[in-house]
This record gives C-alpha cells, structure tokens and sequence, in this order.
C-alpha cells in the first residue's frame, strides 16, 4: 500500500493514524468528539483521496457526490448516511456497518466490503464494479438496476436482498446464504454460484 498514511502515535499501536488526529480511532484522546471531528473533516471538500476514517461513527451526515479514491473507513459505522451518485474508488471499509443508507447511482469500483453489516439500504441503480462483498451480511438491501460486474459475494449472508434487473456477470455468489434473495430479470446465469472443482 501507499506510504503517505502514518501510524497512530500511542506507543505500540500500529493502527493507521485518522487523518486529523496523530491517533487512531481507538486512542483518540478525546474520544466522544470523534464523530464531530470526522465530519467537520469532510465537510471541508467533496474530494477525498488517501484519506483514514477507520472505526469512526457517522450519523445523518451527507456525502452526496463526493468522490472518495483509496480512503480507508474499515470498522466505520454509518446511520442514516447518504452517500447518494458518490464516487468509491479503491477504498476499504472492510467490518464497516451500514444502517439505513442511501448510495444509488453510486460509482463504486475496486473497492472493500469484506464482513460489512448493511441494514436496509439502497444501491439501486449504481455501478458496482470489481468490487469485493466477501463475509459481509445483508438484511433488505436493493441493488436493483445496478451493473455488479466481476464484483464478489463468497460467503456472504444474505436475507430479503434485491437484485432485481441487474447486470450479474461474473459475479461471484460462492458458499453464500440466501434467504428471499430476487434476482428476477438479472442474468444470473452468469453469475458463479457454485465453485469450480479441479479434476483430479
Ligand atoms: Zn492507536
């Protein structure tokens, strides 16, 4: 990975430091102002790249339309976030949860969801491409008219999720759970469902 991220400086933590702070989200020092802090950051540009917002709490902010290239928010929690026709770019949010969140017509590329949490949230008509689910667990989630091409969702659990008329191809839905999971109109016949055995 890049080098431009500096660690937390509490002594032993080899965290990635939050961008405005010299500490992690864990060794804040004034840790009840983590939330106000974070987003006071972002409310300064609609552009962030290279940027770290891991374990930080986000509730009712809006994002709508930022771009957001190589940035790390991995064990963030998001509530009633709208991150509606944002840009995601090679950024991790790997163990993040997501409540009641809106991201349609949402360009995500390359980017991290592994062993995410979404609760009722909405993709819909979003691109979602090269873009790794793997673990994460979805409970009424809409993806609907969306291109997920070569994106992955290997060993993901997933309850009432939509993906109604969306471009499957290459998607990967290995060793997952499914409970009332629509794909009606998809063409799912694309997607991999099932892992390929090597022929001995
Ligand atoms: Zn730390």
């Amino acid at each position: 990975m890049d080098t431009s991220k500096a660690e937390c400086a509490f002594s032993g933590c080899e965290n990635t430091a939050l961008s405005f702070s010299r500490f992690c989200a864990q060794h804040l020092p004034e840790p009840q102002k983590q939330s106000e802090l974070a987003q006071d950051f972002l409310a300064g540009s609609e552009d962030h790249s290279d940027i770290c917002l891991a374990g930080i709490t986000f509730s009712g902010i809006n994002l709508e339309g930022h771009r957001f290239t190589d940035c790390i928010f991995d064990g963030a929690v998001f509530v009633d976030c709208s991150l509606e026709k944002s840009m995601i770019q090679g950024c991790f949010f790997s163990n993040a949860r997501f409540e009641n969140c809106r991201f349609s017509g949402c360009e995500i590329r390359y980017s991290v969801f592994c062993g995410a949490d979404f609760r009722e949230c909405d993709f819909q008509g979003s691109d979602i491409l090269h873009s790794n689910f793997n673990g994460m667990h979805g409970f009424r989630v809409n993806f609907s008219d969306s291109d997920l091409y070569y994106s992955s969702f290997v060993t993901s659990h997933l309850e009432e999720v939509r993906f109604i008329d969306c471009n499957l191809k290459k998607v990967s839905y290995v060793n997952t759970r499914r409970d009332k999971v629509n794909f009606k109109y998809s063409n799912y016949e694309e997607a991999v469902f099932a892992a390929v055995q090597n022929e001995t």
